[in-house]
């Protein structure tokens, strides 16, 4: 069996993180830790945190990080994670989530962060085929709908374009993500643990980039 990682996965909407991630998560065989997922799954259920998020949302605040930190170290505590680690998607967001996130994984590190690179036309186009199932967020495109008449493979729930993913609307979330990401991605390069990873292709492709990119940075931390 492969050894299992510790990754986390960067990349602007329309860069296939999500795919690149479920792949990774087999391959590696570790929980792929998405923070949409579980802040859709909390809302859900309606538990004490799920209440917490909704009210924030519905009045259009930002989730703080201790909230979205406690809620990763939560899952980053429970056995599968620990034992073999895990692809986190959605965290860190900012440079103090990227700092908590070290502490927690104190004594060891990151294996990497993988940030799956394309250009905004790119990423654009992806975004106007994209289908999203309302009621449990896994996305589908135009060329790869789900099996039966739009109606989630998952869940069955009906599958719809997003109100919000007008290419305006989407241009100004990819400039907002550029903005907001630019600072962690310097962090984590000036730390040595960033690869950049050319997402343009066949998913196929771009998953053995990034499985590359983790293997030469263990070799090299091996070296030194
Ligand atoms: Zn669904």
């Amino acid at each position: 069996m492969v050894p299992g990682v510790r990754l986390v996965v960067l990349g602007k909407q329309g860069a296939g993180k999500g795919t690149q991630c479920v792949r990774l998560s087999h391959h590696y065989v570790v929980p792929h830790i998405s923070t949409g997922d579980m802040l859709r799954a909390a809302i859900k259920t309606g538990s004490a945190l799920g209440l917490k998020v909704k009210e924030t949302m519905d009045s259009g605040g930002l989730l703080g990080d201790d909230l979205i930190m406690e809620m990763v170290a939560d899952r980053l505590s429970e056995p599968d994670a620990r034992a073999r680690g895990f692809i986190l998607d959605g965290c860190p967001r900012t440079t103090l989530q990227a700092e908590t996130l070290a502490e927690l994984l104190k004594p060891g590190t990151l294996d990497l962060v993988a940030d799956i690179e394309v250009p905004t036309v790119q990423a654009l186009r992806r975004l106007a085929a994209r289908r999203v199932c309302i009621d449990c967020g896994v996305n589908y495109s135009v060329s790869s709908p789900p099996k039966v008449n739009w109606m989630c493979d998952v869940c069955g729930g009906e599958v719809v374009q997003r109100e919000d993913d007008t290419e305006e609307a989407i241009r100004r979330r990819l400039e907002l993500y550029e903005r907001q990401t630019a600072p962690l991605i310097d962090w984590y390069e000036s730390r040595n643990q960033l690869a950049k990873v050319n997402g343009i292709g066949p998913p196929d492709g771009v998953l053995r980039r990034i499985i590359r990119a983790v293997e030469e940075r263990r070799a090299t931390g091996t070296r030194r």
